[in-house]
């Protein structure tokens, strides 16, 4: 009940849904690991997550601190978003400001959707015409460590 006070108030105060008790470590991140996804059993999970973050709130020209307040679930399967059928590795709601993402079939965390979802977070653009949807090269090769193939809607 708080918590959906809480939304409802920033809704209307800030545009999108504030999710309350986010990971201060994660930037006010709240995440939520589905049980056997892929990576989230690592004990450098959390801290590789936020570099990911890190890194692509700042490429984008934004702080991290921006995400506090978003949601992210980490499943072990691919899913449909929304009104589109396909089975797809993330989908971002501002519904309910949440990021959706598998690690499922992704050869390291950096590779996953996470950054795509993040630049929708920021960006929205679900139809992807901003040029920044084929800008991440630079971003891949700071982030992803070798031998892992980054996530591409290209
Ligand atoms: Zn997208």
């Amino acid at each position: 009940m708080r918590l959906a006070a809480a939304i409802l108030l920033c809704v209307a105060a800030c545009g999108r849904a504030h999710w309350d008790g986010g990971d201060p470590a994660l930037y006010g991140v709240l995440l939520e690991v589905e049980p056997g996804a892929p990576f989230t059993d690592s004990s450098d999970f959390r801290l590789r997550l936020k570099h990911i973050l890190d890194a692509t709130s700042r490429y984008f020209g934004h702080d991290p601190s921006e995400l506090d307040g978003l949601r992210i679930v980490v499943r072990n399967h691919w899913q449909s978003c929304a009104d589109r059928p396909a089975q797809v590795a993330g989908c971002y709601s501002t519904d309910d400001n949440t990021a959706v993402v598998s690690t499922a079939g992704f050869q390291c965390i950096e590779g996953t959707a996470v950054a795509h979802e993040l630049l929708h977070y920021f960006i929205g653009d679900f139809q992807h015409t901003d040029p920044r949807w084929h800008a991440f090269g630079p971003l891949w090769s700071e982030m992803v460590p070798d031998g892992c193939r980054p996530f591409s809607t290209d």
